[in-house]
């Protein structure tokens, strides 16, 4: 998300914005204000809170919030460039160059709010600090106040803000420490190692999407079932669930074992 803020920043402030949307019917998730409000006002830039980008007006009066979920890829178009056919989102400048939202996906989930920036701030308030510039004590104290499996806890937006579920994948991997691992139960050595791992990784994955890098080059360890793990050999593993997957590496991360598919055990039992 960073890198896609860094990307965006500076294009979409160059002109105001002649037309806002049309929008999916699934995508924008607000009626009021009404896009058209922002038809005639700038945009200052573009800001980031956890895996939410903000787009507030020069005048401060508005801001727009887009979150990309899994699928939404967010992109400038040249001038004179048609946006395609599915895009769920637009909005062309005065300059005609467009913000474009597309998202690659049978299930809409990515979302776009127009909102005052009480409400945005609203919106806001219940995600934690953000992942990237996270220390050890106070990671720490995130991970004590209840024992919680370390996959889920690291997604929870609410808990840290910014890691998606690739990010937690490479991260508990760099760490070596299991994705079912309790919160609660890990040393102060450990927290230190997830703390850095965490840092170490964003910071990877935010300077490679930046050269450009697709997910094959920025991913060692999610998506990559029965590849050989690239510290020590062994097939990587996963872990299945309804809307996601877990990978990880049996030697690094969990002595050996391999762990349950919870969804395959439900439907055992
Ligand atoms: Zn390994």
């Amino acid at each position: 998300m960073e890198a896609w803020r860094r990307a965006l920043d500076g294009p979409v402030s160059v002109s105001p914005i002649a037309k806002a949307g049309p929008a999916h019917i699934a995508t924008l998730k607000t009626f009021d204000p009404p896009l058209a409000a922002l038809e005639g006002r700038r945009l200052r830039g573009v800001e980031r809170r956890g895996k939410r980008l903000l787009f507030p007006t020069a005048d401060g009066e508005l801001v727009l919030l887009v979150h990309l979920m899994t699928a939404g890829r967010l992109k400038m178009l040249p001038a004179g460039q048609a946006a395609p056919k599915t895009a769920a989102f637009r909005i062309e400048f005065a300059d005609r160059t467009k913000l474009v939202l597309t998202e690659n996906a049978r299930k809409k989930r990515a979302g776009v709010w127009l909102l005052e920036p009480p409400a945005a701030a609203a919106e806001l308030a219940h995600l934690g600090p953000e992942a990237l510039g996270l220390d050890a004590p106070g990671l720490g104290e995130i991970l004590r106040r209840e024992a919680r499996r370390l996959h889920p806890l690291l997604r929870d937006q609410r808990a840290i803000a910014g890691i998606g579920r690739a990010w937690a994948n490479e991260i508990l991997h760099a760490a070596k420490l299991s994705p079912y691992a309790l919160s609660t139960e890990l040393t102060d050595e450990q927290v230190a190692r997830l703390a850095a791992a965490m840092n170490g990784e964003l910071a990877r994955g935010l300077e490679l999407r930046e050269r450009g890098a697709g997910d094959d080059r920025t991913y060692r360890i999610h998506n990559r079932l029965g590849q050989p793990c690239h510290v020590c050999g062994t097939p990587l593993a996963q872990i299945d669930f309804e809307e996601h997957t877990i990978y990880y590496c049996p030697t690094c991360q969990t002595g050996g074992r391999v762990l349950k598919d919870r969804r395959l055990s439900r439907l055992l039992r």
